[in-house]
């Protein structure tokens, strides 16, 4: 006798675990592993949702206490052996639970899309005699005789629209018994292939080849191990990736291809559809549900062979998968901030193990944290030191102290102001961007540069208008708001903060005549905003585009010849420990917009903190240098790579709780810190200190190995929810976060 292993679709610790439920003998032949039931469960027998992830012989529990299925949802298996193991590799790793891991991994599933198609029924007997009866009179039944003999098998919509009619005929000859109406599954396409030309590939240049020669190598020989390509901009990595992809795609074996949603254009998807064909598809936020479902079934039907997709795409179910690529690595939104907190490039590799398949990492300015791996052996790496076509622009750091001095107080420097001008002369495009993240803000003296910072954390204090204070968001020390720069005795010190619409409205006073446009959170909430601007931009409608961090990616305008940083500054001084390698990213990547085209293009990158080295380095366009320097500060204060963070956030109405309740936390664990393994700082407000009338508090540890980091952490946090009361209070825990909480 054999009973069904389930995971509940409940999301609680205690209920995180295999139920056996009784198979009734007419499920018998059709239930599978990955397949969803509704089944009873709890003391009410409540229905829920659960997840077949096996089939046991034996049982543990009394046969009298058993439940039965009552029913599956699925006409077939949702996921496979392979994602169960990827469910528990992350239910782990990432602290939830399998059936939250399932259910990032499987697709919300959508009803089938049904046409209904009419076909004439020449089986029938007496046919043909009937047929030609109802065609001989001049009605709107053989109106549609007459069009099916031509165009058999076409959809009823298809038909009531082309002959202009309603459903009364086509019913009507289906009661004659001359047509037949069958119903057929219809997946939709998300691509248009119409306007797409086949291209050759390029010859590679010796750098792409032996970049290609050395994975196709680790694909031939099925090693696992990822492989980082770093390669500057205008490499021509994607033609590398292409190049593998052919490969895979020949020893019928399929790929995956991860890009950042902003990256996604469609210049991007077009490059692969012109050398694959119908072979490509993609998923991404903007399609509907069901658009993202069929994609799904598309390839678990082997209908096509490379998914191009941010994030999720990561979970495609190809059962012949050969190749996952990573493109742009580096980028923060390959974390996801909602549970289960995945980090995909961590899931592409394992899903690389249990597959067999090969991973490729790329990217011109990789993760500080990545690079360091191929230093350890974790990962092989590739280097493309040349750009294809071997210019790169011209690279101006403008030192904005000297701006004030000669009396300019405006935002744009002397020079940036003249390449504007000269590039409007010469109807040519400009962007300027402007780096500011989130709510942060910082004090700097604009006479010497001095930038305000915890000495103990080593990041930039955060300006709090409420209270005139600086706080540092990771041990919470707060200092008064100086009157005088404490390093040259100048006045001008003051909180950074314009941000873009302030830019607009600076560069519509400095050029009257110029057409401007502006994309920032703020401009891009509609559906298709993002695109608009840039289509708009790149036709040449607006002279100058105005725009945060989200313009600096992967665009190609060849006619933008200037670029301008308006302030390095403000990522240089997020108040997080990563901003040098953001600013180092932010600014290679940005210098990579100019040089594209024919036109040599010239970058200003303005700053009060010219000589900082994530600048130097990124003028030099020096990544090796760069990392170098940066992995030394980072060993000396103990940051990632060599440690973990983790953030652990408590929210709640009452703040006055949730401050003793985490200093309550910390007590224990100071008492349970074994050898001192492990760091504490805070507690602290969140950097966001409240939401919604919820405040947010936090208190980081830091501590060399992951398992014990996370081992300590889960317990600490249930001594304290033994002797401390926690209604009311939210924990929030996450490993290594993107940006400080
Ligand atoms: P990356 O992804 O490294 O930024 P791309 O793949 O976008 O670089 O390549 C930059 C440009 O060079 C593209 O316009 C691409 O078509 C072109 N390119 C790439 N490889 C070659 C090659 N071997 N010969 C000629 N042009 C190439
Ligand atoms: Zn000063
Ligand atoms: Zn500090």
């Amino acid at each position: 006798m054999s009973f069904a292993d389930v995971i509940i679709s409940i999301t609680h610790k205690n209920v995180d675990k295999i139920f056996n439920y009784i198979i009734p003998d007419a499920m018998k032949s059709q239930l599978c592993v990955g397949m969803r039931v509704l089944v009873p469960f709890g003391k009410g027998n409540k229905t829920y949702e659960g997840y077949v992830i096996g089939f046991s012989d034996g049982i543990r529990v009394p046969f009298d206490k058993l439940k039965a299925i009552i029913s599956i949802l699925d006409k077939y298996p949702v996921f496979s052996e392979n994602t169960i193991m990827l469910a528990k590799f992350m239910k782990e790793k990432y602290y939830s639970t399998l059936s939250e891991c399932l259910r990032c991994i499987m697709p919300s599933i959508v009803k089938d899309k049904v046409k209904r198609y009419v076909y004439l029924n020449r089986k029938k007997e007496g046919f043909q005699e009937l047929f030609d009866k109802c065609v001989s009179k001049n009605n709107l039944q053989s109106k549609v005789l007459e069009f099916l003999s031509e165009f058999d098998g076409t959809a009823v919509g298809e038909i009531k629209m082309l002959l202009e009619i309603n459903l009364a005929p086509i019913t009507a000859l289906e009661k004659k018994g001359l047509v037949q109406i069958f119903d057929r599954e219809v997946k939709r396409d998300v691509l248009d292939f119409s306007y797409v030309k086949k291209t050759t590939p390029f010859v590679p240049t010796d750098e792409q080849k032996s970049a290609i020669d050395f994975i196709l190598n680790k694909f031939y020989t099925k090693d696992v191990k990822p492989v980082l390509i770093h390669g500057v901009t205008g490499s021509g990595k994607t033609e590398v990736y292409l190049r593998i992809i052919d490969v895979v795609l020949k020893e019928g074996k399929q790929a995956i291809v991860l890009v950042p949603e902003i990256s996604l254009t469609p210049q991007t998807v077009n490059r692969f559809m012109s050398r694959f064909g119908k072979l490509v598809s993609v998923t991404h936020s903007r399609l509907s549900a069901g658009e993202r479902f069929d994609q799904w079934k598309k390839a678990r039907e082997g209908e096509i062979s490379v998914m191009i997709g941010p994030r999720s795409a990561v979970f495609t179910p190809f059962s012949k998968l050969g190749a996952i690529i990573i493109d742009e690595e580096h980028e923060h939104t390959y974390k996801s901030e909602t549970t289960p907190k995945y980090d995909v490039r961590e899931v592409a590799c394992e899903i690389g193990r249990i597959c067999g398949s090969i991973t490729v990492f790329g990217s011109a300015t990789p993760d500080i944290s990545t690079y360091y791996k191929t230093q350890t052996g974790e990962f092989d790496l590739v280097t493309i030191n040349n750009r294809v076509n071997k210019s790169f622009p011209e690279i101006n750091v403008v030192d904005m102290r000297r701006e004030l001095e000669n009396g300019n107080k405006s935002v744009f420097s002397e020079a940036l102001l003249n390449a504007v001008e000269d590039n409007l002369l010469n109807k040519r495009q400009t962007i300027l961007f402007l780096n500011r993240r989130g709510y942060s803000t910082f004090v700097s003296c604009r006479k010497c540069g001095y930038v305000m910072e915890c000495k103990d954390c080593n990041v930039s204090y955060t300006y709090h208008l409420s209270n005139n204070r600086l706080i540092c968001h990771y041990c919470g020390k707060t200092v008064s708001n100086p009157e005088t720069c404490p390093q040259c005795g100048s006045k001008y010190i003051k909180y950074f903060g314009a941000g873009t619409q302030k830019i607009e409205e600076e560069t519509k006073k400095m050029f009257p005549e110029a057409r401007t446009l502006r994309m920032d959170l703020d401009t891009t909430s509609g559906k298709n905003a993002h695109e608009n601007i840039l289509k708009k931009f790149a036709s040449g409608e607006a002279d100058i585009l105005i725009g945060t961090q989200m313009i600096a990616k992967g665009l190609d305008f060849p006619n933008v010849s200037v670029v301008g940083v308006i302030a390095a500054d403000m990522s240089l001084n997020s108040g997080d420990f990563k901003c040098a390698e953001n600013t180092f990213q932010m600014l290679t990547q940005v210098a990579g917009r100019a040089g594209r085209a024919a036109l040599k293009g010239k970058v200003f990158i303005q700053t009060y903190n010219p000589e900082h080295y994530s600048i130097e380095f990124a003028k030099n366009n020096d990544y090796l240098s760069f990392y170098n320097h940066e992995i030394t500060v980072r060993k000396q204060l103990v940051y990632p790579p060599f440690s973990h963070i983790f953030f652990i956030m408590f929210v709640s109405k009452n703040e006055k709780k949730i401050i003793k309740a985490l200093f309550k936390l910390l007590d224990i664990m100071i008492k349970f810190n074994k050898n001192n393994q492990f760091e504490h700082i805070g507690p602290s407000p969140a950097s966001i200190s409240k939401i919604k009338n919820q405040y947010r508090w936090k208190i980081i540890v830091k501590g060399a190995l992951e398992k014990n980091l996370r081992n300590y952490v889960l317990y600490c946090l249930d001594r304290l929810s033994e002797s401390y009361d926690l209604s009311g209070i939210n924990i929030n825990i996450t490993l290594n976060p993107v940006y400080i909480m």
